[in-house]
Order: C-alpha cells, then sequence, then structure tokens
C-alpha cells in the first residue's frame, strides 16, 4: 500500500514525523507539494519569502531523491482547489494513507478539514502530526485550564513539558526505501513561482536543511553564548538569522531546542545565552499557541478588541515615508532600508520601527504588518502578527500602550557609535556619534544638504498623541 508525505510548512527529511510515520515499513513512499501562488498573494507572502521557497524545494527534493520518495509538484490557484487535486493525486499514486504537519491558521485548518473529509469519504486515511512546534498548540494551558495570555507563565510550563519529556526529541531521518527511482527532472519546481521574482540577496541565507543545520551548529557552538548580550545590538552579527529556515521548516525548532540543551550541557559557560536563545523559540511557539487558541487574530482582527477602536490616522504620505526610509528618524530610516535591501530586519529594529509606525505615525498596525509580510524573507504569519501586535499594544502580552519606545533614545543605545546607520543612510554618515541620532537638533552642518530629511513628526508630540488615543478606548485588563 502505496503512502504519501503531503509537505507544507516542514520542507526536511530529518525530524520530520509526517516523513518518518509514512516510511514506518516497507512500503513505497510518494511526496508532494502544492504550490498556491492567489493564496500567498492573499496571504500577503512576498517575493523574497517565495523564492527563498522555492529554493528550499529543490534542496528537499534532493534530500527525497536520496531516500528514493519521489516528489510530485502540483499548482493550484487557492486553497479552494487542494481538496479535488490531492484526491486526484492520490488516486493516480494509488495511495491509501496521507500524512501531513498540522499548519494552525484558519484559512490553513479550513483547506485540511475539507481535504480531510474529501479523502476519507474516498477511502484514504489522513494522518496529522504537530511537527512546526515543540510542543502542540492547545496542549499547555494556564492553572484555571485558560490558555495563556501572558509568555513568561507559557513559557515556564512550556520549559517544564520540554524537560519531562522523551518525546520532544528529534525524530532520525528514516532509511532510503528499496525502489528504483526514475531519472529525476534536474529543477523540479512547478509553475506557479512566476511573478515571484526576487531582488534581494538570497544567497546569504542558508538553504535547505544541511546548510541550515551547519548554521546552527556554528552559532550555536561559536556564538550562543554571547546571544544574551549581542542580540540587541544590529550591527552585530549576533543572531542566528534561522529564521527563514525555521519558516518554511527546512529545520525544525525541536531539533534547535534539543541541540542548544546539549551544547548548554557540554559547555556550562555558554548556558546563559544558550538559555535566551531558547526562549526565542518557546515565543515562536507562543505565538503558534496563540492563533490556534485565538483565531481572529488570523482574520486582521486585534487580539485585544476593545483597540479596534483606536482612531488610526490616514496618512499616506507619512507611511510612504516610513516604508522608504524617509521619517528623519535615523535609526528607523536605516531599519527600512535594510529590510527592503535585504528581506531581512534585526529583531530590535522590527521592534522600533513597528513602535514609531503604530505609535508615532498613529498609524494601524496592519499596514506594517503587510508590509514586512511581503518583505521579510522569514515571513512566518504568527510571528510577524505577534510581533505587531506586541508593539502597537494591541495584542497578548503587549507594551503597555502607554510605554513608547522613543526611536532617538533607542538608537543612541543599540547603535551607540551609529554603525549601523552609517551604513544604511549614508547622507548622514559624516557626522559625529553623538549628532547621527538626531541629526535635526545636533547643530552640525552636514546634516542637512537638503539630501536627509527633518523628522516627519515630533516625537514627544506623536507619543502623546498615541497615549491619548489609546487612552480613550477601554482598555481591558
Ligand atoms: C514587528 C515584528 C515582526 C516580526 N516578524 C517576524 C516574522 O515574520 N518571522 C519571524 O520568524 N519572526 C518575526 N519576528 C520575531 C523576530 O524579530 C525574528 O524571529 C528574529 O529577528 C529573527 O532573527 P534570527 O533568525 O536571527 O533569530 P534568533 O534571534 O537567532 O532567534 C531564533 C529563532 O527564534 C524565533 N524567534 C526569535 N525571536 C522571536 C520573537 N520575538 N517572536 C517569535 N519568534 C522569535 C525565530 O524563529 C528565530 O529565527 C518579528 C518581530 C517583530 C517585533
Amino acid at each position: 500500500m502505496t503512502k504519501m508525505v503531503w509537505y507544507r510548512s516542514d520542507l526536511r527529511t530529518i525530524d520530520c514525523e509526517p516523513l518518518l510515520m509514512a516510511c514506518r515499513d516497507e512500503a513505497p513512499v510518494e511526496a508532494c507539494f502544492l504550490a498556491c501562488p492567489k493564496q500567498w498573494q492573499q496571504h500577503d507572502l512576498g517575493a523574497n519569502r517565495i523564492e527563498y521557497l522555492r529554493r528550499s524545494l529543490v534542496e528537499l527534493k534532493k534530500g527525497l531523491d536520496e531516500l528514493k520518495i519521489p516528489l510530485h509538484m502540483r499548482t493550484v490557484q487557492t486553497f479552494a482547489e487542494v481538496p479535488e487535486v490531492m484526491l486526484e493525486l492520490a488516486t493516480s499514486l494509488d495511495c491509501r494513507e496521507i500524512h501531513w504537519g498540522r499548519e494552525y491558521e484558519v484559512n490553513e485548518i479550513d483547506r485540511d478539514r475539507a481535504t480531510r473529509q474529501l479523502l476519507e469519504a474516498r477511502g484514504i486515511s489522513v494522518h496529522e502530526h504537530d511537527d512546526q512546534v515543540v510542543i502542540e498548540p492547545g496542549s499547555l494551558k494556564t492553572g484555571s485550564g485558560s490558555p495563556y495570555k501572558v509568555f513568561t507563565p507559557f513559557k515556564n510550563s512550556w520549559l517544564k513539558a520540554v524537560e519531562a519529556s522523551e518525546e520532544l526529541k528529534p525524530r532520525r531521518r528514516p532509511e532510503p526505501r528499496k525502489r528504483k527511482m526514475a531519472k529525476v527532472k534536474k529543477d523540479p519546481v512547478p509553475a506557479g513561482f512566476e511573478g515571484f521574482e526576487s531582488f534581494v540577496e538570497i544567497d546569504d541565507w542558508p538553504v535547505g536543511e544541511n546548510q541550515a543545520l551547519a548554521r546552527m551548529d556554528e552559532f550555536l557552538e561559536q556564538r550562543a553564548g554571547r546571544y544574551g548580550e549581542d542580540r540587541n545590538t544590529p550591527s552585530i552579527d549576533g543572531t542566528s538569522r534561522l529564521g527563514p529556515a525555521l519558516a518554511v521548516g527546512a529545520l525544525s525548532p525541536r531539533t534547535c531546542v534539543d541541540a542548544a540543551r546539549r551544547q548548554a550541557r557540554s559547555k556550562p559557560g555558554s548556558a546563559a545565552g544558550l538559555d535566551v536563545w531558547i526562549s526565542e523559540i518557546a515565543w515562536r511557539d507562543f505565538y503558534r499557541n496563540v492563533l490556534f487558541e485565538f483565531p481572529r487574530v488570523c482574520r486582521h482582527r486585534a487580539f485585544k478588541p476593545a483597540t479596534e477602536a483606536v482612531a488610526w490616522r490616514e496618512d499616506e504620505e507619512s507611511f510612504l515615508a516610513w516604508c522608504e526610509g524617509r521619517t528623519g528618524y535615523p535609526i528607523v530610516d536605516a531599519a527600512m532600508r535594510a529590510l527592503v535591501a535585504t528581506g531581512w530586519m534585526h529583531n530590535r529594529l522590527r521592534m522600533i520601527t513597528s513602535q514609531f509606525l503604530s505609535k508615532h505615525l498613529l498609524i494601524d498596525w496592519r499596514k506594517g504588518e503587510a508590509f514586512f509580510a511581503r518583505h521579510l524573507v522569514d515571513m512566518d504569519f504568527a510571528s510577524n502578527n505577534g510581533g505587531w501586535q506586541w508593539s502597537s499594544s494591541t495584542g497578548t502580552d503587549s507594551a503597555p500602550y502607554f510605554r513608547v519606545f522613543n526611536p532617538t533614545t533607542q538608537g543612541r543605545r543599540f547603535d551607540e557609535a551609529g554603525t549601523f546607520i552609517r551604513r544604511w543612510v549614508p547622507e548622514i554618515a559624516q557626522l559625529s556619534n553623538k549628532a547621527i541620532h538626531e541629526p535635526s537638533q545636533s547643530g552640525e552642518a552636514l546634516w542637512n544638504q537638503g539630501t536627509y530629511p527633518e523628522p516627519i513628526v515630533d516625537q514627544s508630540f506623536g507619543r502623546k498623541r498615541a497615549i491619548s488615543a489609546f487612552a480613550e478606548v477601554k482598555q481591558p485588563q
């Protein structure tokens, strides 16, 4: 009886439960992937993320070839077509059993429910696995049995579960199947990727599980010990940059946590940094848990419904200035220009730029969320939505609305010598370390030669305006 693995956001062969379960006996195994270009557009997935996905699929195919498992590619426009296409594929390959890793967003859940119903009605058994998280969403609850809304208690119970369960160890890669494979096409990628041409340097990112594992090992051995100190400085390469690999599932979070814990045991000196890094993986699980427990966040809704009444400003000019890095706040502008040019932004800068948009400019966080989604190579719905809702004080565990980052102070604190700013805002690169954070106030002649703008909003005015806009709506506890 032939079995099939439907790959979606778990493009790997190591620690891949659907694959391992499909390979648990001698039966032939097939694999498939469905490109969904219209759906990707509806979900704001941009060219950088899709090009990274395309390359990851090429690598996945190589890994599956070694296991003698053919990867079948199909293109559908939207999720609505998926059930029929999966049935047609399963029937044509004579598959009676299908495995896939669960996705937790509402459209994905609806798609899977419909697919499952159709397949089961035709006698094909479906097996779903929780494989893009360390701990299954919905399984951790507070003492009173409610879903977690705050990160720290979630993390404490998450850590306890990780320590307690052998189940959370990474799964092995299955043995190659005993079968002959037809000669494979060199580039297996289906139609559906046209129109997503990326212009950023994707080569900088590890693609496929072998490169991702090598990057993880390098990071854990050489840099993770200092992660606690280095992770907030954008000019330092202090983070793992594994986000894209985790987003497409070329690397599993279980593997990350297991490797980090082993490293902490073998090198106790680096344990503090490794613990902080493990917490970041817990944040990733936390935001998946949030969207599973509160699916309204998938429907462009605020986690705190009361904050939907905030009077966001319509101000296209300021929004464009933010998108293009022309706000007159050097750290914001450097970050936004880096995002557009490279498809990536450092976490500290994601926090600064998202607060600047939603607070100082009082522009709806959803516009910023969509802009990030269209540019980030590591775009991940749960983390992007969670990060935006955190910054704009509409989300779980979010920044209290009256605590607003001052972008100038943040720049001074996390890019003290202006190293990052100088790289991305060359028109003010000549300014002193002090002046570079506040060119218009510096009195230094060089800053404004018609090339770098005055601040588009006064910091203190913007802050007060945001606080009163939030104070006007009823804030839930
Ligand atoms: C407004 C905003 C938008 C964001 N959008 C995304 C997004 O689309 N995709 C994404 O993966 N992360 C997002 N993040 C979280 C975080 O900024 C990135 O995960 C991190 O910068 C990626 O860098 P890294 O791969 O070097 O991670 P590291 O610092 O090495 O951390 C390891 C991994 O942990 C996870 N992680 C780290 N920090 C967070 C966090 N705060 N929340 C959730 N997961 C985290 C990521 O998978 C990351 O790759 C966003 C944060 C904010 C404030």
